[in-house]
Protein backbone atom coordinates (compact mmCIF):
# COMPACT_ATOMS: atom_id res chain seq x y z
CA UNK A 1 0.00 0.00 0.00
CA UNK A 2 1.31 3.27 -0.96
CA UNK A 3 1.77 6.12 1.77
CA UNK A 4 2.04 9.56 0.93
CA UNK A 5 2.62 12.04 3.93
CA UNK A 6 2.47 15.81 2.59
CA UNK A 7 3.93 17.85 5.24
CA UNK A 8 2.26 20.87 5.95
CA UNK A 9 3.79 22.97 9.11
CA UNK A 10 1.27 23.78 11.48
CA UNK A 11 0.28 27.58 11.85
CA UNK A 12 2.77 28.05 14.76
CA UNK A 13 5.84 25.84 13.55
CA UNK A 14 8.89 26.58 13.76
CA UNK A 15 8.90 27.47 10.43
CA UNK A 16 7.22 30.36 10.83
CA UNK A 17 8.56 32.00 13.89
CA UNK A 18 12.16 31.59 12.68
CA UNK A 19 11.26 33.91 10.05
CA UNK A 20 9.35 36.51 11.83
CA UNK A 21 12.54 36.81 14.78
CA UNK A 22 15.24 38.76 15.00
CA UNK A 23 18.68 36.97 14.13
CA UNK A 24 19.88 37.13 17.22
CA UNK A 25 16.67 35.62 18.60
CA UNK A 26 16.98 32.76 15.44
CA UNK A 27 20.48 32.42 16.65
CA UNK A 28 19.49 31.43 20.24
CA UNK A 29 16.67 29.58 19.50
CA UNK A 30 19.22 27.34 16.88
CA UNK A 31 21.24 26.79 20.26
CA UNK A 32 18.54 25.83 22.08
CA UNK A 33 17.94 23.16 19.63
CA UNK A 34 21.71 22.02 19.29
CA UNK A 35 21.35 22.05 22.75
CA UNK A 36 18.13 19.51 22.99
CA UNK A 37 19.89 17.70 20.00
CA UNK A 38 23.24 16.49 22.01
CA UNK A 39 21.23 15.85 25.15
CA UNK A 40 18.58 13.65 22.89
CA UNK A 41 22.00 12.27 21.69
CA UNK A 42 23.47 11.33 25.08
CA UNK A 43 20.38 10.09 25.82
CA UNK A 44 20.84 7.23 23.14
CA UNK A 45 24.76 6.70 23.82
CA UNK A 46 25.65 8.88 21.49
CA UNK A 47 28.52 12.11 23.04
CA UNK A 48 30.61 14.28 21.62
CA UNK A 49 34.05 14.99 21.72
CA UNK A 50 35.13 18.58 23.61
CA UNK A 51 37.71 19.38 21.29
CA UNK A 52 37.28 18.05 17.97
CA UNK A 53 33.48 18.11 18.50
CA UNK A 54 32.72 14.97 16.51
CA UNK A 55 30.02 12.45 17.95
CA UNK A 56 30.98 8.89 19.43
CA UNK A 57 28.63 5.98 20.14
CA UNK A 58 29.79 6.16 24.23
CA UNK A 59 29.22 2.26 24.61
CA UNK A 60 32.21 1.96 22.08
CA UNK A 61 35.32 0.86 24.41
CA UNK A 62 37.87 3.26 24.80
CA UNK A 63 36.33 5.77 22.31
CA UNK A 64 35.56 8.66 24.72
CA UNK A 65 37.94 9.65 27.99
CA UNK A 66 34.93 10.78 30.34
CA UNK A 67 35.75 12.95 33.54
CA UNK A 68 33.91 16.27 33.29
CA UNK A 69 34.95 16.69 30.05
CA UNK A 70 34.49 14.32 27.24
CA UNK A 71 37.99 13.79 24.92
CA UNK A 72 37.98 11.20 22.03
CA UNK A 73 40.89 9.24 22.08
CA UNK A 74 42.58 10.90 18.52
CA UNK A 75 42.45 14.16 20.72
CA UNK A 76 43.87 12.65 24.21
CA UNK A 77 47.44 13.89 23.56
CA UNK A 78 46.34 17.53 22.43
CA UNK A 79 43.90 17.67 25.04
CA UNK A 80 46.19 16.21 27.56
CA UNK A 81 48.64 18.60 26.81
CA UNK A 82 46.60 21.81 27.12
CA UNK A 83 44.86 20.71 30.10
CA UNK A 84 47.32 19.63 32.68
CA UNK A 85 49.32 22.64 33.16
CA UNK A 86 45.91 23.99 34.15
CA UNK A 87 45.47 21.98 36.62
CA UNK A 88 45.72 22.15 40.22
CA UNK A 89 48.36 18.97 42.13
CA UNK A 90 45.22 16.93 43.02
CA UNK A 91 43.23 17.39 40.44
CA UNK A 92 46.06 16.16 38.21
CA UNK A 93 47.17 13.59 39.91
CA UNK A 94 43.17 12.12 39.78
CA UNK A 95 42.92 12.44 36.05
CA UNK A 96 46.22 11.40 35.61
CA UNK A 97 45.71 8.30 37.67
CA UNK A 98 41.95 8.02 35.23
CA UNK A 99 44.00 8.61 32.38
CA UNK A 100 46.50 5.93 32.76
CA UNK A 101 44.02 3.24 33.81
CA UNK A 102 42.05 4.02 31.02
CA UNK A 103 44.80 4.08 28.21
CA UNK A 104 45.83 0.75 29.75
CA UNK A 105 42.71 -1.29 29.99
CA UNK A 106 41.56 0.26 26.23
CA UNK A 107 44.79 1.18 24.19
CA UNK A 108 47.30 -1.59 25.46
CA UNK A 109 49.22 1.29 26.87
CA UNK A 110 52.16 0.35 29.21
CA UNK A 111 53.63 2.79 31.78
CA UNK A 112 57.31 3.17 31.80
CA UNK A 113 60.12 5.01 33.58
CA UNK A 114 62.17 5.96 30.32
CA UNK A 115 60.86 5.31 26.69
CA UNK A 116 62.94 2.68 25.25
CA UNK A 117 65.16 3.51 22.78
CA UNK A 118 63.19 1.00 20.20
CA UNK A 119 59.82 2.42 20.82
CA UNK A 120 60.84 5.77 20.21
CA UNK A 121 58.73 7.26 17.11
CA UNK A 122 56.41 4.16 16.95
CA UNK A 123 54.48 4.78 19.57
CA UNK A 124 51.06 6.42 18.76
CA UNK A 125 51.85 8.37 21.19
CA UNK A 126 53.39 8.96 24.80
CA UNK A 127 52.52 11.16 28.06
CA UNK A 128 54.43 12.26 30.95
CA UNK A 129 52.72 11.91 34.19
CA UNK A 130 53.19 12.18 37.77
CA UNK A 131 54.30 8.34 39.45
CA UNK A 132 51.78 7.19 41.36
CA UNK A 133 53.58 5.02 43.74
CA UNK A 134 55.30 8.14 45.08
CA UNK A 135 52.81 10.60 43.86
CA UNK A 136 55.88 12.41 42.53
CA UNK A 137 58.17 12.80 45.56
CA UNK A 138 60.69 10.30 43.49
CA UNK A 139 61.02 8.57 46.82
CA UNK A 140 58.84 6.09 49.34
CA UNK A 141 58.34 7.16 52.80
CA UNK A 142 60.99 5.42 53.79
CA UNK A 143 63.39 7.47 52.12
CA UNK A 144 64.05 5.12 49.72
CA UNK A 145 63.82 5.90 45.82
CA UNK A 146 61.12 5.00 44.05
CA UNK A 147 62.10 2.23 41.96
CA UNK A 148 58.67 2.82 40.03
CA UNK A 149 60.30 6.03 38.49
CA UNK A 150 63.78 5.59 39.56
CA UNK A 151 63.29 8.82 41.44
CA UNK A 152 62.36 10.67 38.98
CA UNK A 153 59.06 11.38 39.89
CA UNK A 154 57.50 10.78 36.66
CA UNK A 155 56.59 8.06 34.57
CA UNK A 156 55.64 7.79 30.58
CA UNK A 157 52.62 6.51 29.31
CA UNK A 158 53.46 4.47 26.02
CA UNK A 159 50.61 3.89 23.75
CA UNK A 160 51.20 1.46 20.57
CA UNK A 161 50.30 2.55 17.50
ZN1 LIG B 1 38.06 14.46 19.52
ZN1 LIG C 1 57.86 7.14 41.82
Amino acid sequence: MEQRIDYVPPPDSGVRNLSGSSAPERLSELEQDVKALISALALLGVKRCARCRQFFRSSEPGALFENGEIVCYECIPDWWASRSPTLGIVEREKIEGKLSSWLRRYHRAEVVKEIPENTRGTAAFQIVTTCGECRGAGKLLEGERCRFCSGNGTVWIVVPR
